[in-house]
């Protein structure tokens, strides 16, 4: 069903990607997402044909086996995406994190390495910044690598929340390399940690990098969100992020930069939940009758459905804004901020307010809304919360715009 007018400045090949993303989503991702939410079971068959429709590769290069899009491009397939199930977005997105982490900063050889494998989906990739005791206050991370005699990093700590956690194949890492730097971000190294997918206890090469248990989640169920714990884990030199020469201290402004596509990313997924809830609350509110007519004839209805409508498209105007900034090289902090802002509240809000047009079904498992109803708050928290992107906007324009 055609909702929301989209924003229509789509060049013909994000047009046509657009259209097989949304027709993927309509017939493979929203009539199986209510079993995999149910089971909180991992959607291998529909992540298959990701892999078969190059989804992992979107903005890898080409000469890495990718398709080369840029981020506007990629912001529009996970807006549709999300739109089927957020989950099924969480699954690309950390890779696509670790993917730009090793476009921009990686080596020669570790985007041989590495980019061909997760182009095709072979390998996928999480990123882990996150631990028990912080997440907004990143500096403040604990886990912490040594060299050793033979030239390694031995990683000893806990990391918390990793999305992919147990599937992935490769942890983009931070850590603490120098605990006594001033200021503490430059004592900070992003590693390449590499692992079994699918193992909760390594061994061989990758002894002492354990995955506990998956954690039990409200929502956003299927992608598995777990703890990670380095106990004497051995990481090459040659796995840090940009080398040892170029990358040591170097990863939290590697990982920062990674966040503000990251916040785009989050944005989009935040139009894309919005967009559905709109659309299941233009279907409902025709189809439900009381008092003689249907609910869509009251004004209050009617009212609510204008104004999830402005929010979905004055969101993706964001989203689309941030993302071709970026494309184009510009400075965007405060638009990426401003987008996963707007868009996650967006998201949570249509939700909200289309739940409400449903009524009691929307309480029921029977409806598509109760899922959403769960899975949208944690778009206000991922990729940095609400109070966090407000804090990065308001302290960017202040730079932007000191006297
Ligand atoms: C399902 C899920 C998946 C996730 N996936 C990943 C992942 O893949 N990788 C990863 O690294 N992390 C991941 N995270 C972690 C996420 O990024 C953090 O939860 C988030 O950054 C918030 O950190 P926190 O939970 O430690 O909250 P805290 O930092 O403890 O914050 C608690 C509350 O205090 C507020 N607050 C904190 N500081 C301030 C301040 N200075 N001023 C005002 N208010 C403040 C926060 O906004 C929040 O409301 C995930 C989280 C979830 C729930």
């Amino acid at each position: 069903m055609a909702v929301a007018t989209p924003y229509t400045e789509k060049t013909d090949e994000q047009k046509a990607i657009c259209e097989m993303v949304h027709q993927f989503a309509d017939e493979q991702i929203i009539p199986n997402a209510e079993h995999y939410d149910h089971e909180d079971t991992f959607p291998e068959p529909i992540v298959e044909q990701m892999k078969e429709l190059g989804l992992f590769g979107v903005m890898i290069p080409e000469e890495y086996g990718g398709m080369g899009l840029d981020l506007t491009t990629y912001a529009m397939i996970v807006e549709e995406l999300s739109r089927g199930w957020i989950s099924i977005s969480g699954i690309v997105n950390t890779h696509f994190i670790g993917s730009y982490l090793l476009m921009k900063f990686g080596t020669d050889e570790q985007k041989q390495k590495y980019l061909p494998k997760m182009a095709t989906g072979e390998i996928r990739a999480a990123f882990s910044l996150s631990e028990p005791e912080c997440g907004s206050d990143v500096q403040a991370i604990k886990t912490a690598a040594k060299k050793t005699d033979d030239g390694d990093y031995e990683i000893n700590g806990a990391k918390m929340w990793v999305t992919n956690g147990l599937l992935s194949t490769l942890v983009f890492t931070l850590v603490r390399t120098d605990p006594g730097a001033e200021p503490r971000f430059k004592g900070m190294t992003c590693f390449i940690c590499e692992k079994e997918p699918g193992v909760g206890e390594n061994t061989g090469p990758y002894t002492g990098f354990n995955v506990p248990p998956k954690i039990k989640k409200m929502g956003y169920k299927g992608v598995e969100s777990t703890e990670l714990v380095f106990d004497g884990y051995r990481c090459p030199a040659g796995n840090i992020l940009g080398g040892e020469e170029a990358g040591l201290g170097q990863g939290f402004v590697q990982m920062m930069d990674a966040l503000e596509l990251g916040r785009v990313n989050v944005a989009a997924r935040g139009v894309g939940i919005a967009q559905r809830a709109l659309e299941l609350a233009l279907r409902y509110s025709q189809e439900r009758k009381t008092f003689g007519k249907e609910i869509a004839q009251h004004q209050a209805i009617q009212f609510k459905l204008a104004d999830m409508a402005t929010q979905v498209d004055a969101a993706r105007l964001l989203t689309h804004r941030a993302a071709r900034l970026k494309d184009a090289g510009e400075r965007s902090d405060i638009e990426a901020g401003m987008a996963k802002l707007f868009a996650s509240e967006a998201g949570r809000f249509c939700v909200e307010e289309s739940f409400r047009i449903h009524g009691g079904y929307g309480y029921s498992k029977e409806y598509e809304i109760e899922r959403l109803y769960r899975d949208a708050p944690l778009l206000l928290i991922g990729e940095g919360t609400s109070e966090i992107q407000r804090m990065v906007i308001g302290r960017k324009l202040l730079q932007r715009h000191k006297i």
